[in-house]
């Protein structure tokens, strides 16, 4: 612990944005990390508890009451490796993870918690900076070939694990680029996408092999996206490998069966978001779907519907509406009933504060529109009591509404994936694999194991990279009959 009365003495300090009117201009990522200074006074604020309910609340148990100590004390070249140990893509969670590890944190019981995502950020640049992030490949191969479907987070970390194994392994990606949601999903102004590419170099030195535009699997559906120009069947990838990792995501989008959703400006979050990514990365964009000065309805509050807004606010939108069906969350947390877990309260995220108008427990009735095309939103208020949804009477109310984008998250991996690797699926449609005990991982088709959402169903990036992490070690042991690899 590095200044035993920091708690007492200092403020928690957020990292700080550019202004709104600033960042709104471009795509750019606008958050201020912390200066050297600052992150020292952030970690002396650790207590070093005991038990470090942080370390518990990181899904990827990251040991961060030694982080701080060691930022607090400028080691930063330690910190890098301790952060490392546990988690392997530390630029991607010091963006934009949740941080479900500030709600676990002791201090944040009576004060506000340490401000440990911004340490985390801080640690991980110091280390591209000073050209710390080097590969580390394996001192011997084992003659194994491990296939891994899916580039996401999880995709990402169970191969870079497995590489460093000394497993030959390849990445097979249905996208013409690597990343998963990370990619194709999450807006550049919340992570840029050199921060993969320099990832993936470092992956291609371990051995890693990257197979963009290539889909593993047979019918896939037209809702989700699909830019690959090669199929394999998975029987062939089944010979050609020792063992497959599934790591292809949730990406059955949940639709809006309501009268009008055919008319033309109603789309999927995930047609809008990704053509924006690629027209960042400098590609052309066919009939790119504009919210240039139009009237846009999310519907949906989650990180997904966020993202739709802070875009349509960067296309200069004329109004941003977000709709969500549960009612307001209180706006702050009844601690001692809910620490040290994740508490349901409101966020205001990035993009929210760049100009939106928020409404809960609203629900769609229909849309309406001529020659084809949206115009208008009707919508009702609705209550909830006992779980259940009623509508309020004579609630209904209409709004422009030029765009529509559908946020409301996504039901399950696509069905004919798992269904072509005749692996059994649980009762969400997810990828049936357990988390713990002898098989961890493993699906019930031979060889073949599930990680990150298309085992969980959607969640965050930062359980995307513990359950890679995770099934990387037990391909491992599959494979060699033990492992090294951390759990
Ligand atoms: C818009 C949006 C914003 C989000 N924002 C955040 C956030 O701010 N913070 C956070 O923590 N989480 C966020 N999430 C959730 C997070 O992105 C996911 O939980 C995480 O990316 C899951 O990782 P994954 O590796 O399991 O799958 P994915 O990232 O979905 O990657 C799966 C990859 O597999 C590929 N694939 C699928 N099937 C096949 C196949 N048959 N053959 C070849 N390739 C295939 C897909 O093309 C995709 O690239 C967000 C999600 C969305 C949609
Ligand atoms: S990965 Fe997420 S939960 Fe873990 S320390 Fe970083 S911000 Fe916290």
């Amino acid at each position: 612990m590095g200044k035993i009365t920091g708690f007492m003495e200092f403020q928690r300090q957020e990292e700080s944005y550019l202004p709104p009117a600033t960042r709104l201009k471009n795509y750019a990522e606008f958050v201020i990390p912390l200066t050297n200074e600052q992150a020292k006074i952030q970690g002396a604020r650790c207590m070093d508890c005991g038990i470090p309910f942080c370390n518990n609340g990181c899904p990827v148990n990251n040991i961060i009451p030694d982080w701080n100590d060691l930022v607090y004390r400028g080691n930063y070249r330690e910190a890098l490796d301790t952060l490392h140990s546990t988690n392997n893509f530390p630029e991607f969670t010091g963006r934009i993870c949740p941080a479900p590890c500030e709600s676990a944190c002791t201090l944040g019981i009576s004060e506000d918690p340490v401000g440990i995502k911004s340490i985390e950020h801080k640690i991980i640049d110091e280390g591209w900076e000073h050209g710390w992030v080097v590969p580390q490949p394996p001192s011997k191969q084992t003659g194994k070939k491990v296939a891994v479907v899916g580039s996401g987070p999880a995709g990402l970390a169970a191969a870079q694990q497995l590489a460093r194994a000394g497993h030959a392994v390849t990445v097979f990606e249905k996208a013409d680029r690597v990343g998963g949601l990370l990619r194709y999903g999450i807006p550049d102004f919340k992570m840029e996408k050199s921060h993969i590419d320099r990832r993936v170099k470092q992956m291609e030195a371990e051995g890693v092999t990257f197979r963009t535009s290539v889909l593993i699997g047979k019918d896939f559906p037209a809702n989700v996206n699909n830019w690959a120009k090669e199929t394999i069947f998975p029987e062939d990838l089944q010979k050609d490998f020792d063992a497959v990792v599934l790591a292809g995501g949730s990406e059955s989008p949940r639709d809006l069966p309501v009268p009008g959703r055919e008319l033309k400006g109603v789309h999927f979050a995930m047609d809008f978001l990704p053509q924006q990514n690629k027209v960042n990365a400098g590609d052309k964009v066919k009939d790119q779907i504009k919210a240039t000065g139009k009237h846009v309805v999310v519907i949906g509050g989650g990180d997904t519907g966020s993202d739709c807004v802070g875009t349509s606010n960067r296309h200069g939108a004329a109004s941003v509406t977000q709709f969500e069906l549960m009612p307001m969350p209180p706006e702050h947390e009844n601690k001692p009933l809910v620490w040290p877990y994740w508490p349901t309260k409101l966020r205001t995220s990035s993009s929210h504060e760049e100009g939106c108008e928020r409404d809960w427990a609203v629900a769609t009735k229909r849309l309406e529109g001529k020659g084809g095309k949206v115009e208008k939103l009707i919508a009702c208020r609705v209550e909830w009591k006992d779980g259940k949804m009623a509508e309020v009477p004579n609630s209904e109310f209409e709004m422009k509404a030029d765009l529509v984008f559908l946020a409301m998250g996504f039901v399950s991996p696509v069905a004919t994936i798992l269904d072509a690797f005749a692996v059994d699926k649980d009762a969400r449609g997810n990828a049936k694999a357990s988390t713990d005990g002898d098989g961890c991982y493993k699906t019930s088709a031979a060889k073949v194991f599930a990680a990150g959402d298309m085992r969980r169903g959607q969640s965050l990036v930062v359980w995307a990279i513990r359950e890679g992490r995770q099934c990387a070690r037990a391909v491992d042991e599959f494979l060699m009959g033990s492992s090294e690899l951390p759990r």
